[in-house]
């Protein structure tokens, strides 16, 4: 709760896969700002990413995200992207969640890659009425500075970087992700045969 509020974090990815990042900096930013929840937006289609590579399904990364989760207490796997289908824009997210919670404080979770690109989003000027913005450093990442508009609040990082990139190269090459991913996504990946060479 935040001055007496429901507060939800909204922390939204490709999550291609999720990694101990993700949950990490979720817990970090619902202890430092007392948030009820954190909520893990899957992108349904993140176009500013399918240009320029090939993100695996939609339905591959939401139950990939739904074992990241698991058990993690005040983390939440949220499938709204995904059931609106087309290009996914947090504008709309962040508009339908107001809709589902109309008495709640929003928080839009960024890390600082993201936070340095937020004028490039869809409908980017609607965005800050809609949210408070929480923006985690990133290891290797200058800190960013978020657009003048937002009601913004800094939470550091942590100490390693760790991303989707990293797992899936490592994967590619037959080298261990354990230790970058939870129990389940890893058992996820290795069932599906995500991220090997030549894989879909
Ligand atoms: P990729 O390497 O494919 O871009 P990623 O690890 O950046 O993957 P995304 O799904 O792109 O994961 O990230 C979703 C959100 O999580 C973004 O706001 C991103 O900045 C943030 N994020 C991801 N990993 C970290 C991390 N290790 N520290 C801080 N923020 C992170
Ligand atoms: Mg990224």
């Amino acid at each position: 709760m935040v001055g007496g509020r429901r507060a939800i974090g909204v922390l939204g990815g490709t999550f291609d896969p999720p990694h101990i990042g993700h949950v990490g900096i979720a817990h970090r930013v619902r202890s430092a700002l007392g948030l009820d929840e954190v909520l893990f937006v899957v992108a349904h289609d993140p176009w500013q990413k399918s240009g320029s590579r090939t993100v695996t399904a939609a339905p591959h990364r939401l139950a990939m995200v739904e074992a990241a989760v698991s058990g993690e207490e005040g983390l939440r796997c949220c499938p709204l992207e995904i059931e609106r289908g087309g290009p996914s824009y947090t504008v709309d997210t962040l508009e339908e969640l107001r809709r589902l919670e109309p008495a709640a404080i929003l928080v839009l979770i960024v890390g600082a890659d993201a936070a340095a690109q937020l004028d490039t989003w869809h409908r980017p000027e609607d965005l800050p009425g809609l949210a408070r913005l929480a923006v985690v450093d990133r290891p290797g990442m200058p800190p960013a500075a978020a657009p003048p508009a937002w009601d913004v609040v800094h939470v550091e990082g942590l100490p390693e970087d760790i991303s989707s990139s990293t797992v899936r190269r490592r994967v590619a090459a037959g080298e261990p992700v354990g230790q970058l991913v939870p129990d389940g996504v890893l058992r996820y990946i290795v069932e599906h045969g995500l991220y090997a060479e030549g894989s879909p």
